[in-house]
């Protein structure tokens, strides 16, 4: 070893912010003090149909780093900054509207761990997330001394708000941890759980999955329950709300890292153009998006809803077309749409599709939306 722990670890540090990372710390290796709670989390279920988080392996893995990586030692988090969501222009998460972050992040962690090996001056095992592996990283990012998990079950920093991405580096190497972040400063704030809009913010800082509209429109593959479809309003990828009305992102930086800037064109001025993306046009808009996630169908499923939710007439006719999608997801909540809009020109295109209809779920949302 070359160099001083101490040392190593401020250089490590000061790598990771010359790289962008705006909050950096580092923490050891011994099992997140969650785990229990969130095991308890997904036996009730509230995980909804995310069953990777439930797999024995993936659990094994939260419940213990060294399950990852045998060798780990100590784990460096680190945060980036995206811009904040622009009020004027709602319907994609901020997270979403510039280059996907695991494209941009993952390679800025794999130039740290080639930093430490050449510090240290010997072969240091590493192992790199961002969202992408089965660890606990907002409990991770608490012990580093990052911020506190919110009311929202979101990461927040005093200084900084809570408008930035998580990522780790487990390190082969004991390195000295960071004070943890131990002070709540929600105190007797309740702003995220009355404007939720789907109430789905529990009372222990976890979320009811199946009611997120995150959930909702981005790991939910299939209907957007019929009750919660009016809930959803004009997301069309994720929700920020419960960011938004946090008082700690008056601090939250204007601007975010550049690499994930907002491109032109996500959300759309007008969701309704959506609705003509074939599978060609959607995968070459989306290229190197986080709403690639979605799928064409689930992001065509959820602009459906966000028309009818706006329930204007201009948008019968995009979403006549969509009912005659190829994917009975999109046929479906189209079919929902035209019903909340219900001018006669809604209902007679509902009754020709019935007709042709030949898919008994579309054909019930149909009947639904002309009210029979
Ligand atoms: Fe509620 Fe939206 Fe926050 Fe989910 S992301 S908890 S729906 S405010
Ligand atoms: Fe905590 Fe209030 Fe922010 Fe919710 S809105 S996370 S309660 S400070």
């Amino acid at each position: 070893m070359k160099k001083d722990l101490f040392e190593l670890k401020e250089a490590i540090k000061e790598k990771a912010r010359q790289l962008g990372f705006t909050l950096a710390g580092f923490t050891s290796a011994d099992p997140p003090e969650s785990y229990p709670f969130f095991r308890e989390w997904v036996a009730a279920g509230r995980h909804a149909g995310m069953g990777y988080l439930a797999s024995e392996r993936n659990l094994a893995r939260r419940a213990d780093l060294k399950a990852i990586l045998p060798e780990c030692a100590s784990v460096l988090v680190v945060a980036a900054p995206y811009d904040p969501p622009d009020p004027d222009a709602p319907g994609v998460a901020a997270y979403a509207r510039g280059d996907d972050y695991h494209d941009v992040l993952i390679p800025r962690l794999q130039e740290i761990a080639a930093f430490i090996e050449e510090q240290a001056g010997e072969p240091v095992p590493c192992r790199w997330y961002t969202d992408t592996g089965p660890i606990l990283e907002r409990d991770l990012a608490q012990r580093a001394g990052l911020g506190w998990i919110g009311k929202n079950s979101m990461l927040i920093n005093p200084q900084a708000g809570s408008y930035f991405l998580l990522a780790e580096l487990l390190i082969g190497l004991e390195l000295p941890p960071d004070e943890p972040f131990t002070t709540d400063h929600c105190g007797s704030c309740t702003r995220c759980l009355q404007a939720c809009p789907t109430a789905c913010i529990r009372d222990d800082r976890t979320l009811e999955a199946g009611r997120c509209i995150s959930y909702l429109t981005i790991e939910n593959k299939g209907e957007i329950p019929l009750e919660l479809r009016g809930l959803v309003g004009e997301w069309q990828f994720g929700c920020d709300v419960c960011q938004q009305v946090c008082p700690w992102n008056r601090f939250a930086p204007d601007h975010g890292d550049p690499e994930l800037a907002p491109r032109p064109g996500i959300p759309p001025e007008e969701p309704a153009v959506e609705l003509g993306l074939t599978p060609q046009e959607f995968n070459r808009k989306f290229k190197g998006s986080p709403v690639k996630r979605a799928k064409r169908r689930g992001y065509l499923r959820n602009t459906s809803v966000v028309l009818g939710n706006l329930g204007d007439g201009e948008s019968v006719k995009p979403l006549a077309a969509a009912l005659r999608d190829d994917e009975p997801l999109v046929r479906a909540h189209a079919a929902w749409a035209l019903g909340q809009i219900g001018e006669e020109g809604a209902n007679a295109v509902l009754r020709l599709a019935l007709a042709m209809e030949e898919d008994e779920t579309v054909a019930s949302e149909i009947r639904q939306a002309l009210g029979e």
